[in-house]
C-alpha cells in the first residue's frame, strides 16, 4: 500500500480507501461487511468512509460493529462521517443541514453509531444555502478543539464557498477545512482538475475522491444491459441508473472506447480506471466502493498498475475520451 499526506496535513492516508455508501446495510450484510473490512485493513487500507445519511445510519452502525468486532487498533485506522442530509428518510428541519445544532447532533450520533471517541474526518456533505458559512466553520472549529474531530472538510462545495471558509478561518483564527470529497473518475473530471486547481497549492487541500468507477460503469459491466444483482439494477437506485445511462448512452460510448486500451495493457477496465485516478497527485485517496470480496481484491491491484499508464497510454485515453 502507498500512503499519501492528506493535503498539507500530517495525516497519512492509504492511497486506496474503502467506503460504505450503497453497500453497507443494504447490499452487504454483517458477515460480508466483516470480510470486506478485514480484507481492506489487512491490505493496508487505513481509511473507512461513511456518512450519517448512508442507509439512514445503518451503514455507520454496521461499520462500527464490524470494526469493534475485528478489534482494529484505534490509532491504526481513520474513519469519517458526513453531515447535511440527515440520518432518516424524512428529517425534521433541525435534523439536517449545516446549522451549528445539526453539525453537533450529527457528530455525536456518528460517534455513537461508529463506536469511536473521535472522527478522523468530518465532512459537510453539501453546501447549505440556509446556513451562513461562518456558523458552520465555527461549529467545526469547536468540535476540533473539543477533540471530537481531527480534520474537517467539505464535499462537493463550489470552490468559492471553500475559499470563503478559508477566509473566515484565517480572519477569526479558526481551524480551516483540510480536505474536499469530490466525485472524480474518467467520466467526471472538471471540478477536480479545473475548478479546484487553485485550492491545492493555496490552501493545501487534500481530496478523498468518490465513485472512481462511476458506480461500476467504468468496469464495463453495464455495456450490454443492467445486471439484476448490480447497483444500477437495484430498484431503490433507479434515479442513479437514469442519471448515469442518460444522454443516449454517451458515457457508455466512452467506456467502450476505453476498453481496447485496457486490453492492450493486459488489465481489466476497472483497474485502468482506478489507476488513472491514482495517477493524479492532487488525489490523496481513492475511495473504493466494492460490494463483493472479489471486487475489492481486484481493485487493490490498481496501485501496481499505475506505472503502466505511461505517456502513450495517457495519450490514448485522452483520445478515446475526445
Ligand atoms: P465506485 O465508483 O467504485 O462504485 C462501486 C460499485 O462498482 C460497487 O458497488 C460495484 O457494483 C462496482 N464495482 C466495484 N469494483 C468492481 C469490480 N472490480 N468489478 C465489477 N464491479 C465493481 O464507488 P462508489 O460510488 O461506491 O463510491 C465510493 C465511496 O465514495 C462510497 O462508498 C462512499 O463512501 C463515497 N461516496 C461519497 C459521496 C459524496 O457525496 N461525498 C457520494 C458517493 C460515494 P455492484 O455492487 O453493482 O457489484
Amino acid at each position: 500500500m502507498e500512503y499519501r499526506r492528506l493535503g498539507s496535513t500530517g495525516l497519512k492516508v492509504s492511497a486506496l480507501s474503502y467506503g460504505a455508501w450503497v453497500t453497507f446495510g443494504r447490499q452487504v450484510g454483517r458477515s460480508a461487511a466483516r470480510e470486506l473490512i478485514a480484507c481492506a485493513y489487512d491490505n493496508g487500507i487505513n481509511f473507512f468512509d461513511n456518512a450519517e445519511t448512508y442507509n439512514a445510519g445503518d451503514a455507520e452502525r454496521l461499520m462500527g460493529d464490524v470494526i469493534a468486532d475485528l478489534r482494529l487498533p484505534r490509532d491504526a485506522y481513520c474513519v469519517s462521517s458526513k453531515v447535511y442530509f440527515g440520518a432518516s428518510e424524512h428529517p425534521r428541519p433541525t435534523q439536517r443541514g449545516l446549522s451549528r445544532k445539526h453539525v453537533f447532533d450529527a457528530c455525536h450520533q456518528a460517534l455513537d453509531r461508529l463506536r469511536v471517541d473521535y472522527l478522523d474526518m468530518y465532512f459537510c456533505h453539501r453546501p447549505d444555502p440556509d446556513t451562513p458559512v461562518e456558523e458552520t466553520v465555527l461549529a467545526m472549529d469547536t468540535l476540533v478543539r473539543q477533540g471530537k474531530v481531527m480534520y474537517w472538510g467539505t464535499s462537493e462545495w463550489p470552490a468559492e464557498a471553500i475559499e470563503e471558509a478559508h477566509r473566515i478561518a484565517r480572519e477569526r483564527h479558526l481551524v480551516a477545512p483540510s480536505m474536499e470529497q469530490p466525485q472524480y473518475n474518467l467520466l467526471h473530471r472538471d471540478r477536480v482538475e479545473r475548478e479546484y486547481a487553485p485550492l491545492y497549492q493555496r490552501y493545501g487541500m487534500g481530496t478523498t475522491i468518490w465513485s472512481p468507477l462511476a458506480s461500476g460503469l467504468l468496469t464495463g459491466k453495464y455495456n450490454d444491459g443492467v445486471p439484476d444483482d448490480s447497483r444500477l439494477g437495484h430498484p431503490d437506485y433507479a434515479w442513479l441508473r437514469e442519471a448515469l445511462l442518460e444522454n443516449d448512452g454517451a458515457r457508455l460510448k466512452s467506456v467502450r472506447a476505453l476498453a481496447p486500451i485496457a486490453t492492450d495493457l493486459g488489465m481489466p477496465m476497472s483497474r485502468l480506471a482506478l489507476a488513472w485516478c491514482l495517477k493524479n497527485p492532487n488525489v490523496s485517496t481513492v475511495i473504493l466502493g466494492a460490494s463483493k470480496l472479489a471486487q475489492l481484491e481486484e481493485n487493490l491491484k490498481a496501485l501496481d498498475a499505475v506505472p503502466s499508464l505511461d505517456g502513450e497510454a495517457m495519450r490514448r485515453i485522452a483520445e478515446a475520451l475526445g
